[in-house]
């Protein structure tokens, strides 16, 4: 069964009208990989129906989305629709910048506090503000009954559940595990852009969550993560995943690292 593919929320609405029963919604930005097949299938497992947005949200980029990283995020919608047939979704949600924000950047936006501003959020000032913001609007257009989020983005998925929870938003909001590649590396859409030799650089970064998870020391950890070659480090911290502060006794490792000019997040939970 291939999706039917809608561009603007009319023709959501439309499409979300002949459907009777639960949906689940994956929210995603797009260069869909086995990541993103595993919300899919846990989506249409516990769902009638199963609705998947393809949005790359230019506020959640530096300078809304004036920066080169927005600039060269891969987007193939038929590649993605391709990659969703025979997945179970009945819907794949596929607007331009224009279609979500007719009146350009919008007035008001959903505010992510504190939860918001540290690790990723110090280092992408905004990004949380404009995933909660398009996060919002999408539950708001397709009203699911659950929502799935991945692991792999941590903080994002937290401050998510936050969100649904602190503003009555409804939806249960469902965590999908961490798929890895067979070397070790999360999958990300991101990783189209390494070289082979930028991808096995970028392997100390699972190296060094590993390396936690079975009782290294975070300074240590984080020195040899420094050190490695060809990576440029961003945070190496371990957290209380409820708060995301620092907390030496938390019970999840996460970092960032910057390889041939990627950026690549991934973390691990600890015991
Ligand atoms: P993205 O398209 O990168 O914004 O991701 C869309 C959703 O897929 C987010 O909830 C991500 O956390 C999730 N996701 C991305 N990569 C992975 C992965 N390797 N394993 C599990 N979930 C993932």
């Amino acid at each position: 069964m291939s999706p039917v593919v809608t561009r603007t929320p009319e023709e959501l609405r439309a499409a979300l009208a002949g459907l009777d029963g639960t949906v689940g919604l994956v929210p995603t930005m797009g260069a869909l990989h086995s990541g993103h097949a595993s919300l899919v299938a846990k989506a249409a497992e516990e769902n009638d129906h199963v609705v998947v947005s393809v949005f790359v949200n230019p506020l959640q980029f530096t300078d809304l989305g004036d920066c080169d990283d927005y600039r060269d995020y891969p987007h193939d919608v038929d590649k993605d629709v391709a990659f969703l047939s025979d997945k179970g979704v009945d819907v794949v949600f596929a607007p331009e910048a224009e279609a979500m924000y007719p009146q350009g950047v919008p007035e008001v936006w959903v505010r992510t506090g504190r939860m918001g501003e540290v690790l990723e959020g110090a280092w992408r000032p905004g990004h949380f503000d404009g995933v909660a913001t398009v996060v919002t609007k999408l539950l708001s257009l397709v009203r699911p009954a659950r929502v799935y989020f991945g692991q792999k983005d941590a903080q994002q998925l937290m401050i998510v559940r936050r969100m649904v929870s602190d503003l009555n938003l409804g939806p249960e909001v469902r965590a999908v595990p961490i798929v890895r590649a067979a070397d070790g590396l999360a999958e990300s859409s991101r990783n189209q852009h390494l070289s082979p030799e930028a991808r096995s650089r970028a392997l100390a970064l699972p190296r060094a969550l590993a390396a936690i998870a079975d009782g290294t020391d975070l300074e240590t950890a984080r020195a040899e993560l420094a050190a490695a070659e060809g990576v440029e480090l961003d945070y190496l911290e371990i957290v209380d995943p409820a708060t995301f502060t620092a907390d030496p006794e938390g019970t999840l490792a996460l970092g960032a690292i910057r390889v041939g000019g990627t950026r690549l997040i991934d973390n691990r939970l600890l015991g």
